[in-house]
């Protein structure tokens, strides 16, 4: 309860059992994991400015005004911090770059929770990761456009997203969630939706001003790379699912093109903004209208490991797929 009061501090700390991950019999047992990290001013400051544009962005989203949902309520807090050490639990499996904690029902009833980044995980994982998987799928002359920036700003708008966009809906008549009606493909068209509206909410802010007009291309292009780093750990998981519909849309209708002969992928910047706007209508009238059979289609089609697709990420095998931490504070 006190840890979702913290206000204007600077040290975000945790310490206890909370994550079952590693408890494969009933997920059940929580194992002892601790996170000790600084607060990022201006990151967080970044997230509080586009915050304040949520409404806009919603009235700004490709569908009609009565699918549009004004009546969202407090939404959870997001920080943006440094992790200088992490131990137990948070040293197992893949390195996690954002937590969202308590887990605890109770206070997430009083209180709701907490969505803590940590931005020095994605710069290594952007350093060691993201930046040779782009030099190996993309056209040479887009290479310049790859920046951390690109990366760690669709992250937050991603994160954003998930609070945009229908959430309770009505379907002949009747109310219900968006959740419910999709029922096991709404993991992956949720994520499917933030991605896209990650991009889409970007050109919003680009347009208000609050992002310069030289962040768009970076902006496609990271996230075409980043698309071949999410894929790698396998399109049936929701985020590697969502990344492939959006690849694979895009690259149908002309706004990503692969050259057979350089087996090279780029953005074509003249369509893509239009073409993912048609795309961001089909997910999320799938969500307005629970379209439960909308949604199988659509991952049907494009939630797919295609011929371009399977080529890429075959390059990429001799990479790894993580990274591993090791903090000053240790040695
Ligand atoms: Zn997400």
């Amino acid at each position: 309860m006190a840890w979702m009061d913290l206000k204007d501090h600077t040290i975000e700390v945790v310490i206890g059992p909370y994550e079952v991950y590693e408890d494969a019999l009933f997920n059940y047992k929580a194992a002892f994991e601790c996170f000790l990290t600084l607060v990022d001013p201006e990151e967080t400051q970044k997230l509080k400015q586009f915050a304040s544009y949520l409404n806009d962005m919603e009235k700004n989203l490709p569908i009609p005004d009565e699918y549009k949902n004004f009546e969202r309520g407090s939404e959870s807090p997001i920080m943006v911090v440094q992790e200088v050490f992490g131990a137990g639990d948070t040293k197992a499996g893949v390195q996690t770059l954002a937590f969202n904690l308590p887990n605890d029902e109770r206070v997430r009833k009083a209180k709701g929770s907490k969505k803590v980044m940590l931005k020095n995980l994605h710069e290594a994982k952007y350093e060691k990761l993201l930046k040779p998987i782009a030099e190996i799928v993309l056209d040479k002359e887009q290479l310049k456009y790859v920046t951390f920036d690109g990366f760690f700003t669709h992250t937050l708008m991603h994160e954003m997203s998930h609070g945009i966009g229908p959430g309770f809906i009505k379907v002949d008549g009747r109310e219900t969630e968006v959740k419910k009606e999709l029922k096991e493909t709404y993991s992956k068209i949720e994520e499917c939706k933030a991605d896209i509206l990650g991009m889409f909410n970007n050109m919003c802010m680009i347009k208000n001003g609050v992002l310069p007009k030289e962040f768009e291309n970076e902006m496609w292009v990271t996230f075409l790379a980043g698309t071949f780093r999410s894929v790698r750990f396998g399109i049936s998981e929701a985020h590697g699912g969502g990344n492939a519909i959006i690849y694979n849309y895009l690259l149908e209708n002309g706004a990503y093109e692969f050259n057979k002969e350089t087996q090279k992928v780029k953005v074509n910047f003249d369509k893509i903004y239009s073409i993912l706007t048609d795309l961001a209508n089909k997910v999320l009238m799938i969500q307005a209208k629970g379209d439960y059979q909308g949604s199988l289609d659509l991952i049907a089609k494009y939630g797919i490991e295609s011929e371009t697709m399977k080529i890429l990420v075959d390059k990429l095998s001799s990479l790894p797929v993580d990274i591993k931490p090791e903090f000053e504070i240790e040695k």
